[in-house]
């Protein structure tokens, strides 16, 4: 279900107001977000695109709670974290957030589960079932076959997947992709994309960036950021 303006039960899961980024090189500052404005309501798809050096890891990395922005203000699912502290972001991480990247980022001495069950031993308190949780979320990738595979008896592909179970586990407020099939090839990458579309008709609200449209074509709104800016965006 997507909550759109208007409705009265939407949950805005993002809100960036008038963001900056700018970084200092030298003497000189060097603006790379330039007053991104972007609201995300609970249970949308959007995919950021943008040309290489547009600004999207950037931006991806303050709505993520990885980096925070030089000016403007940020709220997540409720709680304003413009100005927290590093500890604080990792605690909003760890609760409201679960990512995907294009390098997988999985732990390679661990099995799949093991790289599953993580974000639950980062967190205050492991829930009981967390590993019956972990292998609910693989099966739901199609992984329950490869439970003890470590990454590298893994292909591409079914590595991604591991990583989605993992982003998902949680049951996250948002998930954030960066270039998610970047290392596939096209079979793999239409694979996962179809898996993000479910998850999203799921009920997950994601947003994921990526410079090819044929990926971005899965996503339900399209935002394009262009040196720093937002040039277009279908607001639904
Ligand atoms: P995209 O992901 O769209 O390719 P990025 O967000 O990675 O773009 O980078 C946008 C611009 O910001 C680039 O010109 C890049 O050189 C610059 N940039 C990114 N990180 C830094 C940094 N830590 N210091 C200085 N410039 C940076
Ligand atoms: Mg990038």
């Amino acid at each position: 279900m997507i909550s759109r303006p208007g409705d009265a039960v939407a949950r805005i899961i993002i809100e960036a107001i008038d963001l900056w980024k700018e970084y200092s090189i030298g003497e000189n500052t060097v603006p790379v977000l330039k007053g991104i404005n972007l609201t995300v309501w609970e249970g949308e798809f959007v995919a950021i695109m943008g040309p290489s050096g547009a600004g999207k890891s950037t931006l991806m990395h303050i709505l993520g709670c990885l980096d925070t922005p030089t000016k403007g203000r940020y709220v997540l699912d409720g709680e304003d974290v413009s100005l927290l502290d590093d500890y604080r972001l990792s605690k909003i991480r760890n609760k409201k957030l679960g990512f995907v990247f294009q390098a997988f980022y999985l732990v390679p001495w661990a099995t799949a589960l093991e790289n599953v069950m993580l974000p639950f031993l980062y967190s205050d308190k492991v829930p009981p079932n967390a590993q019956e949780t972990a292998v609910r979320a693989l099966e739901r990738m199609g992984m329950g076959d490869r439970l003890h595979y470590k990454p590298s008896q893994l292909s591409g592909g079914q590595q991604q997947r591991v990583a989605i179970a993992r982003a998902l586990v949680t049951n996250p407020s948002l998930i954030l992709a960066d270039e998610p099939t970047g290392n596939l090839d096209s079979n793999s990458s239409r694979e996962v994309m179809a898996l993000f579309q479910e998850m999203n008709k799921e009920g997950h609200t994601i947003v994921l960036i990526t410079h090819d449209r044929e990926v971005a074509a899965y996503a339900s709104r399209r935002v394009l950021l262009r040196d720093g800016r937002i040039f277009d965006d279908e607001v639904p």
